[in-house]
């Protein structure tokens, strides 16, 4: 409309609201449709506004019962109001500049009452001289030492010749000025509250077009601007102007026209607070509604308990109109949950209210108009209170506390359980995303190049509790790989599958180690996951599932999984397609509320799927607490150990991939050297070994790499697989390195700070390290020295 040169005036009203019924239809959609593209699950039949028909009618009936019971009523208030567009403006309305004006100390002569006074006159500082023809007080600050002898004095108003009282209070600056200020409850929000705290007189000034009213004596009629000049003027004269000082003061501006706007005292709809509030604050209080972080509930206790009568009216077009009528026959107001024609005197000559309610009224009533309220629904009997909501911490004033204050007057009954704060999302070095810096992540652009579900995974991973997000796009595209890593994994799955069909008996075949082990594993991480989801820890449950999936499920399980598929054995080979789509079953189901799309089409493509099944609609997996074998979890730990040495020497030493060293491990008699003899194919397989030998008995055979494991020491013979001294040279920095840590240690034992406050187990701990560090240099000492015999 700016573009076209037009306001809301020259339109008129129903024009104007017309137009804004046809922007909301259009973007309206937009944001469905961008909620839609993150893969929000939302029963989207229900979607609801806060204009419906439906909402309007309970919006009525709160606001009548209110009325009735006397908790909404009429006032006066201070608003910011443009003498040009003669209309209220909100705060984010006024545009404010600061501008070059001028500081005016005037003389206000005391009335003298008595003969004691210091003091014949006192000065007040201000930047908007017009304003003192309103004024009803002088105040200075209780702590001000300079003042004293002024409290409880009489000031008098200098042209009106007002008598204004002293007062005392706390939000006068002691800096500002002279440290004394006139008071103006009419034409300045901060002197209207103090009048408020007070008691003042409230005296407006102001025709709605900018020029004085009668208030204003001798000024009467004359342009606010033409008003300060005269009256300069006058003081001047008078000698009530002590001095002029040039000034820089932020001036608020009309948006629209950018005329000065004027605080200005208006009458406007109240909500009495205070009682209403009571029950909010027990509830929250009482644990019946949960802030997730709590330390929010610092914040909302701190709002409540000083809770301000709530000023519901806006100046504005779009909205719900109060249901007031205005009888101009008798003056009367008739509040109404229906149309008032006629006023209760007879007379018809009634006009409705022309503002609209704050738009948090109606959002008040969210979590129970939408479900049919005022009537008894079932809709309203099924689904309140609801369980989790969540927002911004922004918000918790104008609307979380609000719902419950609404909630628990109307139903009795908090609106919902637990409060969810978010974070808000920044860039990556902390700064908060806007155009002007250029950082903005627009997530359809996102969404297109990565797919939502990297988008929402990113999201969940970087939510920290009470912690805002850092957004980058390289994170975005760090866990599309992901994404990737999981529709592999599913294509190895489906091509080892194949030709597969679900019988009623499952295969009978043993589970193997790998087997007992992946499913341990998953039983625990249903169970971590879940329960970091019910603390609405989504970061932690995010990461459990990247660990497990990728680090434990692709590189080890499916690895292991061939040695059982590519075997001979038929009904292993069965029993392990079995195993592999029941554990990534579950591995879809984990993932979908992170993943939704890639989880529901991998999970379709899965064999025994009936058409019209899908996972989102499938039940959460459940722990199988019989499932969680230790013993293979820390079998297979070890196993993966010798092989990750095995994988590490192959690494450093960089032995050719087609190259198959032999593998030799000195174990002692026990159950270690009979889990490596009977998972040989373990090893073997995955380090690429050619042969493995273990035994109490081995020794380390010339020219051989070493590691120690536990209790372990492992050689790989590299005789014609590498060059030798490099070996050798990676032994002696080996070497280097444990031996400065033992200094290290030694000297941090030796320390007499130390021995004095650390606590014995960190002590023990210190001695353990050096002890094994002692052992480690000595065998490094000997792998050399094998080395150099080769
Ligand atoms: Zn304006
Ligand atoms: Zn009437």
């Amino acid at each position: 409309m700016a573009k076209e040169g037009l306001t809301r005036n020259d339109l008129g009203r129903e024009t104007f609201i017309d137009r804004v019924w046809r922007w909301k239809e259009e973007y309206g959609s937009r944001i469905i449709l961008q909620l839609k593209r993150l893969g929000a699950s939302c029963d989207w039949s229900r979607t609801r506004f806060t204009l419906d028909s439906g909402l309007s009618q309970a919006v009525r009936e709160v606001f009548v019962r209110l009325y009735e019971e006397g908790y909404i009523y009429r006032g006066d208030y201070i608003i910011n109001w443009c003498p040009r567009c003669q209309t209220a403006l909100s705060d984010i309305e006024v545009e404010h500049h600061t501008l070059n004006g001028h500081l005016y100390y005037i003389k206000y002569p005391l009335k003298l009452s008595t003969p004691h006074s210091p003091l014949p006159t006192l000065s007040v500082a201000t930047t908007r001289p017009e304003t003192m023809l309103g004024d009803t007080a002088v105040a200075i600050n209780p702590n001000d030492g300079r003042f004293k002898a002024l409290n409880s004095q009489v000031a008098i108003l200098p042209i009106l010749n007002r008598e204004l009282p002293i007062i005392e209070d706390d939000f006068v600056d002691p800096e500002f000025g002279t440290g004394i200020v006139k008071v103006t409850p009419a034409h300045d929000p901060n002197d209207f509250e103090m009048g408020k705290r007070h008691y003042l007189q409230e005296i407006n000034i102001l025709n709605p077009d900018g020029t004085m009213n009668a208030n204003a004596g001798p000024y009467e009629n004359l342009d606010r601007f033409e008003c300060r000049k005269r009256l300069l003027g006058d003081l001047e004269e008078g000698g009530y102007l002590e001095k002029t000082e040039d000034y820089l003061l932020s001036v608020g501006h009309c948006y629209r026209c950018q005329t000065i706007v004027e605080p200005y005292l208006s009458k406007q709809w109240f909500v009495a607070m205070k009682e209403l509030a009571k029950p909010a604050i027990e509830a929250v209080r009482e644990g019946r509604v949960r802030f997730i972080p709590n330390t929010w509930e610092r914040t909302y206790f701190e709002w409540m308990e000083n809770v301000k009568d709530w000023c519901i009216s806006r100046q504005i077009w779009w909205g719900h109109r109060i249901p007031a009528w205005h009888c101009r026959n008798c003056g009367r107001i008739n509040v109404s949950r229906k149309e008032v024609q006629v006023c209760e005197c007879g007379s018809s000559n009634v006009d409705q209210d022309p503002d609209v309610l704050d738009t948090w009224f109606s959002s008040a009533l969210w979590p129970f108009s939408t479900m049919g309220w005022p009537e008894a629904t079932l809709d309203l009997k099924t689904f309140y209170p609801t369980s989790v909501l969540s927002t911004g911490f922004d918000i918790i004033y104008f609307w979380v506390a609000r719902m419950i204050i609404m909630g628990l007057k109307f139903m009795n009954e908090v609106p919902f359980k637990e409060v969810y704060i978010h974070g808000l999302i920044r860039d990556a070095d902390g700064q908060k995303m806007s155009k002007s810096r250029g950082n903005i992540i627009d997530p359809l652009v996102v969404i297109n190049q990565y797919g939502a579900d990297s988008l929402r995974f990113t999201l969940a991973i970087l939510t920290l509790q009470g912690r805002d997000i850092l957004l980058s796009e390289e994170r975005i595209s760090g866990y599309h790989h992901f994404c990737n890593k999981l529709w592999n994994a599913a294509r190895f799955i489906l091509m080892n599958i194949e030709g597969y069909l679900p019988k009623e008996d499952p295969s009978k075949s043993e589970p193997q180690l790998c087997d007992r082990w992946i499913l341990s594993r998953l039983n625990q991480v249903i169970k971590s996951v879940t329960n970091n989801l019910e603390r609405c820890n989504f970061s932690q449950a995010a990461q459990n599932l990247y660990e497990f999936i990728w680090h434990e499920y692709c590189d080890w399980y499916l690895e292991l999984t061939k040695l059982q598929l590519y075997g001979s054995n038929e009904s292993e080979k069965r029993a392990t397609q079995e195993r592999l789509i029941a554990t990534f079953e579950t591995i879809l189901s984990l993932l979908h509320p992170f993943m939704p799309f890639i989880t529901e089409e991998l999970w379709s493509q899965l064999p025994g799927r009936k058409e019209e099944s899908i996972l989102m609609a499938s039940n959460w997996p459940k722990v199988s607490e019989s499932s969680i074998d230790r013993e293979s979890i820390r079998e297979m730990e070890l196993i993966k150990e010798v092989v990750y040495h095995i994988r590490n020497i192959r690494g450093e030493m960089k032995v050719p991939p087609d190259k198959q060293p032999k593998a030799l491990i000195k174990v002692p008699e026990g159950e270690t050297l009979t889990l490596l003899e009977v998972h040989r194919g373990y090893i073997t397989f995955l380090g690429r070994i050619s042969e493995l030998v273990c035994g109490p008995s081995i020794t380390k055979p010339p020219s051989s790499a070493a590691a120690v494991i536990q209790e372990m020491e492992l050689y790989l013979p590299l005789e014609g697989m590498i060059d030798i001294d490099r070996e050798r040279e990676r032994l002696e920095k080996e070497l280097n390195e444990v031996e400065e840590e033992i200094k290290r240690t030694d000297l941090k034992l030796s320390n007499e700070d130390f021995r004095a406050k650390a606590r014995i187990e960190v002590f023990e701990r210190e001695k353990r390290k050096k002890d094994e560090l002692n052992t480690k240099r000595l065998r490094l000492l000997e792998n050399l020295r094998e080395l150099a015999v080769g």
